[in-house]
């Protein structure tokens, strides 16, 4: 029987067409072409520009509904400027999970956090190659588990103080 947990997660239905890597977890679309998780920096431009042409999932591939997630660190979450392209809720959910090298390869800034940045409203700046997104919902998630919001806004503060020391 085909089993449709990763780490102990139910894979996604509509994650579940994608090829098993050898330790049992879906390739991602973006990575189907190196089948390797490279990290975003290292994604070559046609594949982001034809998942973002064809509103597709960067996930599963699938079509994108109204509602997309963006996957990022605290910076993108505060800046609302995101680089890596939409994904499904729930795509970005059980990646969130279950795959933290799919998360780090999405948001190769975060310091060990995570912003799921949640919304209907965004636009695509070609020049700068960046997602300008608003009315966003985040989710905050650190080793596979949800953080509360205000736990994050304090640890938001605490790294630009430490930073600006
Ligand atoms: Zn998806």
């Amino acid at each position: 029987m085909t089993s449709f947990l990763y780490n102990g997660i139910t894979i996604p239905e509509r994650m579940r067409h994608l090829p098993i890597m050898e330790n049992g977890m879906p390739l991602p679309t973006f990575a189907s072409e190196a089948k390797t998780i490279l990290p975003l920096n290292q994604h070559t431009a046609s594949a982001r520009l034809s998942a973002m042409a064809n509103r597709r999932c960067y996930i599963c591939g699938d079509k994108l509904h109204d509602l997309v997630s963006f996957i990022g660190g605290p910076d993108e979450a505060m800046s609302k400027l995101y680089l890596s392209p939409p994904v499904h809720p729930e795509c970005a959910d059980f990646i969130m999970q279950a795959c933290p090298e799919i998360s780090d390869a999405l948001a190769p800034s975060n310091p060990g956090f995570f912003a799921v940045s949640t919304t209907a409203n965004y636009e695509y700046d070609a020049e700068k190659g960046v997602f300008l997104i608003s009315d966003s919902e985040e989710v905050w998630w650190s080793k596979g588990q949800r953080v509360p919001g205000d736990v994050m806004d304090i640890l938001h503060e605490l790294t630009q103080t430490l930073r600006a020391i």
